[in-house]
C-alpha cells in the first residue's frame, strides 16, 4: 500500500521506534519517585524538555508533556473559561479541528466569535476586531486543506490587544519552520503527525496555566499524570529526524502530480485555489463520484487517500472545513484529501495518478453497468 494520508497519523519512524524501544529498557522507573534511579529517569524527561524547547527557541519551562493534540486543545479552553474574565468572548477560526471547535462550545457556548475567513479559506486578519475579544485560537495549518493562517500576523495583534492567542499546530510541525512560535502564548502538537507514536504530544503554556485534570503536580501543576518518558523521547528523536529533512522538503512533486491531474481531468478543482498550504497536502474536488467511492477504488488499486480528516470519517454531512469556505454539499461530496510524507517518492506520485485515473475508469464502467441494469429491469 502507498500511502498518501500523513495527515489522518504517519507510520512510526525508525530513530522514534529505537529511541522508545531504548527509553522502555532503560527510562521505565516514574520520573517523580523519590530514589536516585528515579532522578535519573526524570533528568531524561528535563533533558527531552530542554531539546523540544531548544527546537522553538523557547525556555523550558513553557513545555508542557500531555497525551496529544485533542488534550492540549481542551486544557487550553479549560484554562481560560477558569481565568478570562466573566462574559468572554473567544475568536475562533471555523476551520479548526473538532477538539478546538467542541472544547469552545463547550465552555463558551453563546460566547463564540467565529473568525472571518479570506477568500481562500484562510482567517481575514485585518477583517478581525481584536478589541472585542478576550482570547483567540487559529489553528497554524489545516488538517483538511493543507491551507496556511497567518499566525504570527495574528499573534501579533492578540498581543497588541493584550490578549491571549492559542495556536494549533499539529499540522505544521515536522512539516513547516519551527521559529517564531514563542511568540504563542499557547501552542498545540502531537508526535503521530511527525512520525512519533501516538498518545503523546506538549503543549506551549504560560507557567501560570490550571491543570484541566485533577491530580498530581506534574508537569509544573499544570497536567496531572505521569509522564510517558519513553514516549516524550520517541516524540523528540521523531521531531529531530524531520526538522533534519525538512530543507529538502518542497512541494515539487505534488505540483506536478496536480498539473497532470489538471490536463487528465480539466474539471478538478483545487480546494484554496493557488494559497499557501503544506507543501504534502492537496484538496482536490472531483468531476464525479462520491469521496467514499474514490478512496475504495484507491486502495483497490493500493493507495490509501482520504476525504476530510480521518475522526470525521462516517459522520453524516459535508466536512465543516469545506463549509465555512462556502463550498457546497455536492462538491464538499466528492473532495479527495492526499498527503504525502516525507519518503513520497517521484514513482508514489506518478503511480497515484495512474491509479486515479484507472479509478475514474472504473467507477464510470460501474455506474453504466447499473444504469444499464436500472433499464434492462
Ligand atoms: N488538531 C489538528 C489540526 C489535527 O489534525 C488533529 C488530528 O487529526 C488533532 C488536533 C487531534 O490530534 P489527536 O487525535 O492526536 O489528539
Amino acid at each position: 500500500m502507498r500511502f498518501f494520508d500523513h495527515n489522518a497519523t504517519t507510520p512510526l519512524l525508525p530513530v522514534a521506534r529505537d529511541a522508545w524501544l531504548q527509553a522502555s529498557e532503560s527510562a521505565w522507573l516514574n520520573p517523580s519517585s523519590p530514589y536516585r534511579s528515579g532522578a535519573a529517569v526524570h533528568a531524561r524527561l528535563e533533558e527531552a524538555r530542554e531539546s523540544l524547547a531548544d527546537l522553538f527557541s523557547i525556555e523550558p519551562q513553557r513545555i508542557v508533556f500531555n497525551s496529544g493534540a485533542t488534550e492540549g486543545n481542551n486544557a487550553v479552553f479549560a484554562h481560560w473559561a477558569k481565568n478570562l474574565v466573566s462574559g468572554a468572548r473567544v475568536g475562533v477560526s471555523p476551520t479548526e479541528h473538532p477538539s478546538v471547535i467542541e472544547a469552545a462550545k463547550e465552555y463558551f457556548e453563546g460566547r463564540i466569535v467565529w473568525l472571518p475567513l479570506n477568500e481562500c479559506g484562510a482567517v481575514d486578519v485585518a477583517a478581525v476586531n481584536f478589541e472585542e475579544l478576550s482570547a483567540v485560537s487559529v489553528m497554524a495549518a489545516n488538517n483538511e486543506t493543507g491551507l496556511l493562517n497567518s499566525w504570527a500576523e495574528i499573534a501579533e495583534a492578540c498581543a497588541k490587544a493584550g490578549i491571549p492567542f492559542h495556536c494549533d499546530a499539529s499540522q505544521w510541525i515536522g512539516k513547516m519552520a519551527l521559529e517564531g512560535f514563542g511568540i504563542c502564548d499557547f501552542m498545540t502538537g502531537c508526535a503521530h503527525k511527525f512520525g512519533g507514536p501516538k498518545g503523546v504530544g506538549f503543549l506551549i503554556a504560560p507557567e501560570a496555566m490550571t491543570s484541566g485534570l485533577h491530580g498530581g503536580q506534574q508537569e509544573g501543576g499544570r497536567r496531572a499524570g505521569t509522564e510517558d518518558v519513553a514516549g516524550i523521547l520517541a516524540m523528540l528523536a521523531a521531531l529531530e529526524s524531520t526538522e533534519s529533512k525538512r530543507a529538502e522538503c518542497t512541494d515539487s512533486l505534488k505540483e506536478v502530480f496536480w498539473q497532470g491531474l489538471k490536463e487528465a481531468l480539466p474539471e478538478v478543482r483545487r480546494v484554496g485555489g493557488d494559497a499557501p498550504a503544506l507543501w504534502n497536502t492537496l484538496s482536490v474536488i472531483l468531476p464525479d463520484f462520491a469521496s467514499a467511492r474514490w478512496i475504495r477504488a484507491l486502495e483497490k488499486r493500493g493507495f490509501l487517500v482520504s476525504a476530510g480528516s480521518a475522526c470525521s470519517t462516517g459522520k453524516e454531512g459535508p466536512s465543516h472545513v469545506l463549509a465555512a469556505m462556502g463550498i457546497d454539499s455536492a462538491c464538499a461530496g466528492r473532495v479527495l484529501r492526499i498527503s504525502s510524507g516525507w519518503e513520497t517518492a517521484e514513482t508514489d506520485w506518478d503511480g497515484l495518478l495512474s491509479a486515479l485515473l484507472a479509478s475514474y475508469e472504473d467507477l464510470r464502467a460501474e455506474a453504466s453497468d447499473s444504469n444499464s441494469q436500472v433499464i434492462s429491469i
